[in-house]
């Protein structure tokens, strides 16, 4: 491990929240507000209050970002453990929220206009362009990428040719050196982050597909991108090896509000199993118990190398501000309270 990252020192369990624009597509009167920032010094960009039928519920994280934060303003603040993976550390960053409440956004942002990158692309420049900078230094690096969606404690490799999965059974195996292999999932040498561009509209183009076949799918899937980083340098013949994971979470609503009956309610029974999973392994984590349950969902089991030991998470809770989802803030809210 090259460098003593800032993050290192706070531990390794961040919780950031977002909260987006209310947009013009809201149903909710914008005149009535719901969430609000607390301006004592103690708190200041990191407190969060949220007021229901009268009450109201305060909550602290690591950050809060309000609705004017713009992508470089998020970016700024995780390229620090960007700088990790490169230095070797095995990294995870999600985001969590209800459909609706900016994960993508956060994650992928809007193509077409470049302030409007999300973290995924900003940070694939980044990483990048460290490796044209360390290069002088003697670093050689070498990139692979995999995309794959979670659907249904199912796993659907989103750089296959193939649409329809062709039978596989993509099993997870951990070996002694905390290296995950998924079996025949796609993965791809890349030396450019345009390369990887290309690679995500791919992914994006899988994901749509399975779409049309399964009802909006992408929202109730989990998305998860990674970078494996290996580095070696000429002169002193060290060696690096990071991970960076980048996970887009299936919303978080809850079952009551989709009605769900039979696929859909299967659908929903998956997620929630996920979600509550990956919230029992993190919280396990922050607690340094013995017994983290890695093993309760696919999800968290294919992450356990990178959400152990000295790895790095972070966890984006995303927000909307229209009154109509006040209730499910408040669960996204609490559910990070949880995990921080
Ligand atoms: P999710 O992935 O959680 O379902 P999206 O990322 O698709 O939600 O966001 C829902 C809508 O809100 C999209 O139209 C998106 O462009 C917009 N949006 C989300 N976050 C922001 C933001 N910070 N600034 C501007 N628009 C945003
Ligand atoms: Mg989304």
């Amino acid at each position: 491990k090259l460098h003593n990252t800032i993050l290192e020192l706070k531990g390794n369990i961040r919780v950031f929240c977002r909260v987006r624009p209310l947009l013009s597509d809201d149903a909710g009167n914008p005149e009535m507000k719901v969430i609000s920032f607390p301006t004592a010094m103690e708190s200041l960009g990191r407190g969060i209050d949220l007021s229901q039928n009268g009450q109201k519920h305060s909550f602290t994280f690591d950050k809060v970002f309000m609705p004017d934060a713009s992508q470089e303003d998020v970016f700024v603040e995780i390229s620090q453990l960007v700088q990790s993976a490169l230095d070797g550390y095995k990294v995870c960053i999600f985001a969590y929220g209800q459909t609706g409440s900016g994960k993508t956004y956060t994650m992928m942002g809007k193509t077409g206009n470049p302030d409007q990158k999300g973290l995924i692309p900003r940070t694939l420049e980044q990483v990048f362009e460290t490796k044209q900078t360390l290069q002088c230094q003697g670093w050689r690096y070498e990139m692979q990428v995999s995309m794959l969606e979670i659907y249904n404690e199912t796993i659907r490799d989103l750089l296959s040719s193939r649409t329809d999965n062709g039978g596989k059974q993509y099993t997870i195996k951990h070996d002694a050196n905390g290296n995950t292999h998924v079996s025949d999932l796609t993965i791809v040498d890349v030396c450019s982050s345009r390369e990887v561009s290309y690679l995500l509209e791919r992914a994006a183009q899988s994901r749509s597909v399975g779409k049309t076949q399964m009802n909006e799918q992408s929202s109730r899937s989990h998305f998860v991108f990674t970078l494996r980083i290996l580095g070696v340098n000429e002169s002193t013949e060290q060696q690096v090896q990071g991970v960076l994971n980048l996970i887009d979470l299936a919303g978080s609503e809850r079952l009551s509000k989709s009605g769900s009956t039979g696929d859909r309610l299967k659908e929903t029974q998956a997620i929630n199993k996920s979600l509550s999973s990956l919230s029992d392994v993190i919280f396990a984590l922050a607690k340094k118990e013995e017994h983290v349950p890695f093993r309760n969902s696919k999800l968290t089991y294919l992450l356990q190398p990178c959400l152990g030991g000295d790895s790095k998470t972070l966890m984006f809770v995303n927000i909307s501000p229209d009154p109509t989802s006040t209730g499910e803030s408040l669960c996204s809210l609490r559910f990070a309270a949880r995990v921080n």
